[in-house]
């Protein structure tokens, strides 16, 4: 679908309004919307930035993502950092951090330039690229931890803890099972698992996500598709609100909550 032809009245004054969603004026786009749009920004393929839309924009790896949770979708691939002229808006993508393919979205007209952050992490991440920030004279960002109750540990400190506690549930005997939303975060826990020298086995669910990360080059070590039997020596990933293990089999629990 081609970018909406220019209005021939004046030109809006400002780059982006509100619709229930965040929309950028001149050029008709639908930012992150929920529900089905001629034409949308996707900034990841997270379920709360998703919809069956007509045609949308994003990154190729988002791409792949959205399109395996979708079915066949019509979309223009935005590789990072390579700018296209759109609807009269020149419209960028730069890395978020956040999943594969997260990614911050960069409009300039010949005024202003607005950035959209979209979910995005600052800290280094195992399987997505790491977020840069490029100047804008407006940010629309993403606040999902942005209260001061949310005081969160180091980053190594909380791996260095994950790391211990599955290496001693292993030592004991019993399976380590991590809890996980299956795209993203159990991709990034397999992988730091797995750089570990901790082999992983991934419920159905998660490994099928994980085959689109392989698919875009994001290798993530030694794991396998988890196939009724427990084998002893591996940690296990699973999605929220999968059941305890067979009775026999002695878990901890694990839950790695929140993206920050
Ligand atoms: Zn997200």
């Amino acid at each position: 679908m081609p970018p909406p032809r220019r209005p021939a009245r004046n030109l809006p004054e400002t780059l982006f309004h509100w619709e229930n969603g965040l929309k950028l004026t001149e050029a008709d786009l639908a930012v992150d919307f929920r529900r089905r749009q001629p034409r949308a920004f996707i900034s990841h393929a997270h379920a709360d930035h998703i919809a069956r839309h007509e045609y949308a924009l994003c990154t190729p790896e988002t791409s792949a993502l959205y399109q395996f949770r979708l079915g066949p979708r019509r979309t223009l691939d935005m590789p990072y950092r390579e700018p296209i002229q759109w609807g009269g808006l020149r419209l960028t993508t730069y890395p978020a951090g956040h999943c594969l393919g997260s990614a911050m979205l960069l409009a300039e007209d010949a005024h202003q330039s607005l950035l959209y952050t979209g979910d995005f992490k600052l800290a280094p991440s195992a399987t997505a690229e790491q977020a840069e920030l490029p100047k804008a004279d407006i940010l629309v960002i993403e606040s999902t931890y942005g209260t001061p109750q949310y005081r969160l540990p180091p980053r190594r400190q909380t791996l260095d803890r994950l790391f211990t506690l599955v290496r001693q549930t292993l030592e004991d005997g019993a399976t380590p099972l991590i809890v996980a939303y299956v795209l993203g975060k159990a991709q990034e826990v397999t992988r730091l698992l797995t750089a570990e020298g901790i082999p992983v086995l991934q419920h159905p669910k998660v490994f099928e996500v994980s085959q689109v990360y392989e698919a875009c080059g994001v290798s993530l070590g030694r794991y396998a598709r988890l196939q009724g039997q427990v084998t002893p020596g591996w940690a296990l990933v699973v999605p929220p609100g999968t059941p305890p293990l067979e009775p026999a089999t002695r878990e901890v629990r694990i839950g790695v909550t929140g993206w920050a």
